[in-house]
């Protein structure tokens, strides 16, 4: 760039920034001010100033200067992805400016953003997880509802809701770590339900109007990072309507809009003038969003639920393995990955959907031969709906033409093998069908698109030969050039002899002759120095410069040619993208089944049986086994199957005691995960299982604090079982797991024996519970209807315990808590003096029940009485 001499600025002579091309980068900053900006130069990405210094320690590139003051450091466009993904990664934005001709002087190349990446809007295949939704969420509190979209830019899915305000109960404040702290009205109406959103759809952007960003962060303090407020205007339903109708024109009723002033229509404008921020250039391929019912046919599982029985990630691990979806996961599509956990996370409530996906498991399971060309045949479908997203914002590559012949020439197979088993087994429907469109589209790439096109246009040759009679001729001079190059180069080192000569071609120079220094001097008159290098002389001659207008031509002629054909071949996929939507979906679906009937052979799981709708709550477990532990376990040591008899007129309570280490934890997220693997149309590890639809599975396992909001751990706890007893039903599944133990034995004792009354309530709710305790205080309720003890099998001999993890009708009389404390590895005397205490303890309990029933002699008392007299003890 030349010195700009003659211009000063503020005093400063020579001011660096005082450039066009700086003012030009500096007036592109201006527009994008959050973001890191890539501003293209030629075959590189360059940063500068702050961006710059922000970016190069993130990236690992070196840190250097232009003009010796501007900060700046740059990355090869070829390999940005990677550099992306390390600030994307580090939670930045990074917006992309492309450089073009400014018709009004072609002397200066011209910047163009062409789209900001964030967390929530990234297409690029290496910052994607294939098997999981990577959604942007968007808020926008309304006063009767909190309206939801969220919507995936990588596949083109987009939905919203409204999530209603819970009705308010209990005081509006609430004591917290002993601080006194005004419930905030979101909190108290939204809090819940929007962590359960959050947890159910993970999502890595949320844009909420600013003025409830603050809210929002008190709420979720985990979200903080991926927060974007928005200017409020623009969340408002109206300015969301409006949106829609310009950028889609469906009628919102068709869409299941409730009304144009539903809070969800704001959350919709939100993303939808985001996305019109961050693609300038593109629209994305994004259909219109529908509307979605809060509760319908899906059901509705909450964050603890979704923590509590790993269903996604293992707790304590945090990755898929020891989670049930890693468990069922056997899918052979990205597709289908995302298929499956989306069906975990909103389990069916439709009994003929859930029938129809147990037929279709159950055809796949019983024709094994089948179901491995079926699993073969999915292995050769590609992820279009990402394919597809990335083509529609301009990213597209030839490889993705034959990623979508190969899909659909998988997907006829698929279809063939589907209408053989609905041969044998007439329940069997809904499998895939092609569209006809689809299949011409695949005919027309595999007549013009070669079997292994490069993975970038410009990469290689990606038309078939004999397409297109000036591409051939075009690519016919490249090859004649590059022989005629080496015939050249072999012929000029003879006639001048010199032996180190070398022909060739930088983007900048073209082509040119080198010579090292040394043997420059011996270059035939007939050279024309080009350019001196320290090591070398650089040359060209009449006869290479000829050449070279040659071979540029061509080269222009099949960049062109290409770029047109490709251009044609996206405007038919991105036509066709509906079709190629739908047929993704039912491939998802059927790599699901696949998986399902997979699991089900291999571990030999059986269909359960769903009582009809109507019937009460009831569950029948026959030799049931935990489908995530069971995998687990050490080599040699086999799973002890448990059953289990529920029924909501009978015993619809069961409170179940037993030692630490006994299993009892296992078992009751046991039933809670054969509930939900049936109501995903799932086989479930029993013998035999027969069970009703329940409407929710509510649990309450453990408890963590939960520091970060500001919650203690009994806070937690108090807080999930509020809930539960508040919304739970006659058709729920409830699980709760020692409750009561974060708070003085009194008190939690209290707490839990009141819990169970409440539940096993005649005139109640009555779920069907299954109610993990300590206190064994509590098997004194079993007098009551409904309720029944269950216990765990120990078999103690010669001073040794051990666990059968077997499930019996009856009560525990011990806990075994200083047994476990010696398997753990505690100091012997620290047990020894435990032992004594224990001892001592129940001595002087004994003795008070005697005497207490020398002094009043009652005939029958009632539970509450007992309680008191057996809470002497401590
Ligand atoms: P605590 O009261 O201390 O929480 P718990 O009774 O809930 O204990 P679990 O955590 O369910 O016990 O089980 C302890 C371990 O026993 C499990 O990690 C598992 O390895 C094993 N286990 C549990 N149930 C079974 C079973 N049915 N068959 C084989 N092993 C089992």
């Amino acid at each position: 760039m030349a010195r700009n001499s003659d211009k000063s600025v503020a005093g400063v002579e020579n001011d660096p920034l005082d450039t066009p091309f700086m003012r030009q980068f500096l007036d592109l900053k201006r527009q994008v001010p959050d973001a890191i900006l890539f501003f293209r130069m030629g075959d590189f990405y360059e940063l500068f100033l702050e961006d710059a210094e922000e970016a190069a320690p993130l990236m690992d590139v070196a840190l250097t200067k232009r003009q010796s003051s501007v900060p700046m450091c740059g990355v090869p466009y070829h390999s940005a992805e990677i550099y992306i993904a390390r600030l994307i990664g580090a939670g930045k934005r990074v917006a992309i400016a492309e450089q073009e001709n400014d018709p009004a002087n072609p002397k200066l190349m011209r910047r163009r953003l062409r789209r900001i990446i964030t967390p929530g809007t990234v297409l690029e295949e290496s910052l994607l997880d294939g098997a999981g939704h990577s959604y942007l969420m968007a808020l926008a509190p309304g006063a009767r509802s909190l309206g939801l979209a969220l919507a995936d830019v990588s596949t083109g899915d987009f939905f919203s809701f409204d999530l209603p305000a819970a009705a308010l109960s209990g005081p509006e404040e609430v004591a917290r770590d002993g601080a006194r702290i005004d419930e905030t009205l979101l909190e108290s109406r939204y809090g819940a339900a929007l962590r359960d959103a959050y947890y159910k759809y993970a999502p890595r952007e949320i844009l909420a109007p600013s003025d409830y960003a603050r809210e929002l962060t008190a709420l979720l303090p985990e979200a903080r990072a991926a927060l974007a407020p928005c200017e409020p205007w623009k969340a408002s339903p109206t300015e969301g309507a409006r949106q829609m109708a310009t950028r889609f024109g469906q009628n919102l009723k068709g869409l299941g809009y409730p009304s144009e002033k539903t809070p969800a229509l704001g959350a919709v404008g939100l993303v939808l003038h985001y996305l019109a921020k961050n693609f300038p250039d593109q629209i994305v391929a994004i259909g219109a969003p529908t509307y979605r019912e809060s509760a319908g046919a899906r059901m509705m599982l909450d964050e603890q639920t979704i923590r509590n029985l790993d269903l996604i990630q293992n707790q304590n691990e945090g990755g898929s393995s020891r989670s049930l979806y890693g468990c069922l996961d056997r899918c052979k599509t990205a597709t289908g990955k995302r298929f499956l956990k989306d069906a975990l996370l909103a389990p069916l409530l439709d009994r003929a959907a859930i029938f129809s996906r147990q037929e279709r498991v159950g055809a796949l399971l019983a024709r094994g031969a089948i179901r491995a060309r079926v699993a073969e045949a999915l292995g050769r479908v590609f992820d279009l709906e990402r394919a597809l997203a990335r083509m529609s914002a301009g990213r597209g590559a030839p490889r993705d033409f034959v990623h979508l012949r190969a899909t659909v020439e998988a997907a006829g197979e698929l279809a063939t093998l589907g209408r053989e088993l609905a041969r044998e087994q007439p329940a069997f429907v809904e499998w895939i069908e092609c569209a006809p469109e689809l299949r011409d589209l695949a005919e027309r790439i595999a007549r013009t698109v070669v079997e292994e096109p490069p993975a970038v246009l410009g990469g290689g040759a990606f038309l078939r030969p004999g397409l297109d009679a000036e591409l051939d001729r075009a690519r016919e001079a490249q090859e004649r050039g590059s022989k005629w190059i080496a015939d050249f180069e072999r012929a000029e080192r003879e006639r001048t002899g010199i032996s180190v000569l070398r022909v060739k071609y930088n983007k900048v120079y073209g082509y040119f002759i080198e010579i090292s220094k040394g043997q420059a001097d011996n270059a035939p008159a007939d050279y024309e120095r080009k350019q001196t290098l320290v090591g070398y002389e650089r040359f060209t001659s009449d006869k290479l410069a000829h050449l070279e207008t040659e071979l540029l031509a061509a080269d222009e002629t099949v960049a062109r040619v290409e770029e047109r054909w490709f251009r044609e071949l996206e405007a038919a996929v991105l036509g066709a993208g509906p079709h190629i939507k739908r047929l993704m979906t039912a491939l998802g679906e059927a790599d699901f089944l696949q998986s399902l009937a997979e699991i089900a052979a291999r571990r030999a799981w059986t269909r359960p049986e769903i009582s009809p709708e109507g019937a009460p709550a009831s569950f029948n477990l026959d030799e049931g086994r935990h489908p995530v532990v069971e995998e687990y376990l050490p080599t040699g040591q086999a799973f002890i199957p448990n059953s289990l008899r529920l029924h909501r007129d009978e015993r619809s309570f069961a409170v179940i005691t037993g030692p630490n280490m006994a299993g009892k934890s296992t078992y009751i997220r046991q039933i809670g995960l054969i509930q939900i693997l049936a109501q995903i149309g799932a086989f479930v590890p029993a013998q035999r299982c027969a069970l009703t639809l329940a409407d929710r599975v509510f649990t309450r396992i453990g408890a963590g604090d939960n520091l970060t909001r500001g919650e203690s751990t009994f806070f937690v706890e108090m807080l999930e079982t509020a809930r539960i007893l508040n919304q739970c039903s006659a058709q729920s599944l409830v699980i709760m797991d020692e409750v009561g133990r974060g708070t003085s034995t009194y008190d939690g004792i209290s707490l839990a024996w009141s819990i169970v009354e409440h539940l096993s309530e005649p005139e109640g709710a009555r779920p069907l519970t299954l109610f993990a305790t300590h206190y064994h205080e509590l098997t004194a309720l079993a007098e009551r209807d409904f309720v029944f003890n269950l216990t765990m099998d120990v078999e103690e001999a010669g001073g040794r315990v051990v666990f059968l993890h077997r499930v019996r009708d009856g009560a525990a009389d011990r806990s075994y808590g200083i047994h476990v404390a010696r398997l753990a590895g505690l100091p012997e005397a620290v047990l020894l003096r435990a032992e004594e205490k224990l001892a001592e303890l129940e001595k002087r309990h004994s003795e008070s029940r005697v005497e207490e029933s020398t002094k009043r002699k009652a005939p029958r008392r009632s539970a509450r009485e007992t309680l008191t007299d057996q809470t002497l003890l401590f």
